[in-house]
């Protein structure tokens, strides 16, 4: 028996606990040297206007190719978080969305934070400074957070995210509908945009109940006054289906997978 972690928490150690943990030193160790070199990349996944079709901005995802393969943020994000590492890897992609954002100014670019970053006190200063330095004017970024910053709540947060609006910062709440978020959490952090988990859409063409529930929830928001984007559509019912039901913004691989800027700029901007 081992002692593990804070609190008195006993872990016993089974061989494939063991395994376990070696697996998340190696990739931790592995993470540390890709930030290093700086070799974790942006993809870049289109937002579309649900009437018109057209792109209206994009969601900038964290992506990492190492030596054993492409890993999946789902898997290295947490890894980042619990290392340490999430205040340098999300600065480093901060910088690379704004300055590949700069570049496509007719474009919304929404990057993913942590709720961690959120607990520096120097984030929203830093933001502004990378901001500055790339002349990327501060309303076309929207920082997408999760309800993991609702339920850790601290002050410091709250007030990085009061630091990001007074700057002109867009705050939307990612992946509602998966979890806790109230209606409540909604009104007190006054969010720009909420975006519907992909949970909640998935299916709805085979599953009446479920579609209610989208169109209940999409109303929902509506009411509050929040724009709503809908994620994860994967089919012309469920575009069609999300629009009627009052969403003005759509998501998924219907319209596109994620891109590199490369293959964004080709497939959707203009030369
Ligand atoms: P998210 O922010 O909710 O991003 C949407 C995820 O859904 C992305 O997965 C995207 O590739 C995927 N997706 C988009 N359209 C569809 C669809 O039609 N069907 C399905 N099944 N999936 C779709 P990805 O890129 O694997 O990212 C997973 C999560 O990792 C993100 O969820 C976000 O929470 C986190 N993440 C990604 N990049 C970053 C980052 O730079 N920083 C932080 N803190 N988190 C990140
Ligand atoms: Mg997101
Ligand atoms: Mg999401
Ligand atoms: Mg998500």
């Amino acid at each position: 028996q081992a002692k593990h972690g804070s609190g008195d928490t006993t872990v016993v150690f089974s061989p494939d606990l063991e395994a376990q943990l070696s697996e998340q030193g190696k990739l931790e160790r592995q993470l540390i040297e890709a930030l290093d070199r700086r070799e974790l990349k942006v993809a870049f996944q289109p937002v579309v206007d649900a009437c018109s079709g057209d792109i209206c901005g994009v969601e900038a995802l964290a992506r990492w190719n190492s030596q054993a393969g492409p890993i999946s943020p789902e898997v290295f994000i947490p890894v980042a978080e619990r290392a340490g590492l999430i205040g340098m890897l999300g600065s480093q992609i901060l910088e690379e969305a704004i300055a590949q954002g700069s570049r496509w100014s007719e474009l919304q670019i929404a990057v993913n934070v942590s709720p961690l970053q959120l607990r520096n006190r120097y984030f929203a200063g830093g933001l502004k400074a990378t901001l500055d330095e790339f002349a990327f004017e501060p309303h076309r970024l929207t920082i997408e957070l999760t309800e993991g910053v609702l339920i850790s709540n601290t002050d410091q947060a709250k007030r990085s995210i009061s630091e990001l609006k007074a700057l002109g910062i867009k705050v939307a709440l990612d992946d509602f509908g998966s979890g806790f978020a109230s209606i409540g959490s909604l009104r007190q952090f006054s969010f720009d945009r909420v975006k519907l988990d992909k949970s909640l859409v998935a299916n709805i063409e085979h599953d009446a109940q479920a579609a209610e529930v989208l169109a209940a929830t999409i109303n929902l928001v509506n009411a509050i006054g929040i724009p709503v984007t809908v994620e994860g559509i994967e089919n012309r019912y469920q575009a069609e289906f999300a629009r009627q039901a009052g969403c003005h913004q759509l998501q998924g691989y219907w319209f596109s997978k994620p891109l590199s800027k490369e293959e964004l700029a080709k497939r959707f901007l203009s030369p």
